[in-house]
């Protein structure tokens, strides 16, 4: 479809989900915008620039990807670059409740975009940004996980 998709996440940082995800969308839309969200809230590991070049060279390899980043509302981020469809990825049940609420509230915001819904290969539906953060960070294998770049970024940080 030649609509602009926007994926947007804290991406704090990418995992071998979130590249499932990635090239699952591009199957069904040429245009994805995959878009880091500042979140400082969150207090990311790694910042906006660190997270976004870890994407880049992630996704180096695949076409139609454009990478950035954002601090507006996702869905008045998404208009502004005239994406109609926001993916989200979900692992299981218990994304549902609160991926439901943010769809319905951004539908509010912005009626013409809608949220996408797309499951990651079983093999990633139990991995987390945060959980690889908590192996690494412990000293263990997240190789698994992650891109190789991103593996080497975790233990530049924890300096394993
Ligand atoms: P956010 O803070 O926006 O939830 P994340 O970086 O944690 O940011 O996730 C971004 C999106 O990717 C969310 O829709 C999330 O459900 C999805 N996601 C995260 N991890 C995975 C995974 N392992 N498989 C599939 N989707 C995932």
């Amino acid at each position: 479809m030649g609509e602009i998709a926007l994926y947007p996440g804290t991406f704090d940082p990418v995992t071998l989900g979130h590249i499932d995800i990635v090239k699952r969308a591009r199957k069904i839309f040429s245009s994805l915008v995959v878009a880091v969200a500042e979140n400082p809230q969150k207090s990311p590991l790694f910042s906006v620039e660190e997270r976004m070049e870890l994407i880049r060279t992630a996704t180096a390899d695949i076409d139609g990807i454009t990478v950035t980043w954002f601090n507006d509302l996702t869905a008045r981020f998404a208009r502004s670059i005239n994406a109609t469809v926001i993916i989200r990825g979900l692992r299981a049940v218990s994304d549902f409740e609160f991926e439901f609420q943010m769809a319905l509230m951004n539908r509010k915001i912005e009626p013409l975009v809608e949220t996408v819904f797309l499951m990651p290969n079983e093999k990633y539906s139990y991995l987390s940004s945060s959980l690889v953060k908590d192996i690494a960070r412990r000293g263990g294998d997240i190789s698994c996980f992650v891109p190789e770049v991103v593996g080497a970024g975790l233990k530049a940080k924890f300096g394993a």
